[in-house]
């Protein structure tokens, strides 16, 4: 169980994935939430983590910062992906062993399964084939942190949990059109063509790749679920929702939720990326927890945070 008064650091808590931590923390009465800005903690900064620590003494540390992005991002600042991810996930994990931190939960990403898979990827197949190259640096760094938590619980006896989710969406996503992933992108593109009047939206690549997609609280829920469980066995732990889509159907379930009715085209001079990446859930299935927001809800709830907060969004 996670005591109530329990020190919780949320890091990166500004994002997709550390907004809703936060959210369903406070929600639920957890008392002693520590949370820092980009401005007032530089997680890559090992001489400001160490400070931080010894000031703040954290019992948990929840993982939620690093460098994100979509097939674009990842394939045009590739060092950026790779250097900040080592060195934030680095940061933190071994400040986390040196100040006794209890628990931990380091994200992994689907990006780190090898490019052909077998679908539903299991997570024994993690380190068994060459990656997609959009996401190589991204990956790599991944694949770091995991065998760095892997390799403290082996040696130091720490519970540091490995999630695997798969790709995810929800409010305070990165928007931008360029840099994100694909729903928050495809929303504010449709959205434009909505309010301008388009005739036509060009969705990248050939719409034929399919992708699952999790609600962000969901994957909160299921973490929550595994620490208060006390579920560990020092293996990474996939989250999916089994709701597996085309781009090509996920263009229209967005058009649909924008109340956007012209013509989709596929612009195949643009990556695909993996073909496919649906993660198994069997662990999660036999510990008896399941996803509980359907895809059109999950992408209303969406637009709608995205039509609040449009005016504050790059
Ligand atoms: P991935 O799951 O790591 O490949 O990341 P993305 O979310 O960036 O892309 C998923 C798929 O959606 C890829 O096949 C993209 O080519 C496709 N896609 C279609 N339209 C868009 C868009 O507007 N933005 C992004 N990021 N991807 C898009």
């Amino acid at each position: 169980m996670i005591d109530y008064t329990s020190r919780i650091f949320v890091a990166g808590h500004t994002g997709l994935v550390g907004q809703a931590f936060v959210r369903r923390l406070k929600k639920d009465g957890y008392i002693n939430l520590i949370l820092r800005g980009h401005s007032e903690l530089d997680l890559t900064n090992q001489q400001d983590v160490i400070h931080f620590f010894s000031q703040e003494k954290p019992d948990i540390v929840i993982i939620c910062a690093g460098k994100v992005g979509g097939i674009y991002a990842n394939f045009t600042f590739p060092a950026e992906f790779i250097y900040d991810n080592l060195q934030i996930q680095t940061n933190l994990i071994h400040q986390s062993y040196l100040g006794g931190v209890k628990k931990l939960v380091y994200f992994c990403s689907t990006c780190a399964y090898p490019k052909y898979a077998d679908q539903p990827m299991v997570e024994k197949s993690l380190l068994t084939g060459s990656l997609e190259p959009t996401n190589e640096p991204y990956a790599v760094a991944k694949i770091a942190g995991l065998k760095m938590c892997q390799s403290y619980n082996c040696q130091y006896g720490t519970h540091y949990l490995t999630i695997v989710p798969t790709n995810l969406y929800g409010p305070y996503d990165n928007f931008d059109t360029q840099n994100g992933h694909v729903i928050p992108g495809m929303i504010r593109r449709l959205h434009h063509a909505k309010e301008n009047h388009l005739p036509e939206v060009s969705v990248w690549g050939s719409g034929t790749p399919k992708r699952e997609f999790l609600f962000v609280d969901d994957l909160v829920d299921a973490c929550l679920f595994i620490l208060q469980n006390n579920y560990f066995e020092n293996q990474p732990v996939n989250v999916g929702s089994q709701q597996e889509i085309s781009i090509k159907e996920l263009a229209s379930l967005i058009s649909q939720t924008v109340g956007y009715f012209g013509k989709l085209s596929f612009d195949t001079s643009k990556p695909d990326g993996m073909p496919l990446k649906k993660v198994d859930t069997s662990k999660l299935d036999n510990l008896g927890w399941r996803a509980s927001t359907n895809l059109a809800s999950g992408l209303g709830l969406t637009y709608e945070w995205f039509l609040n907060n449009r005016g504050v969004l790059l």
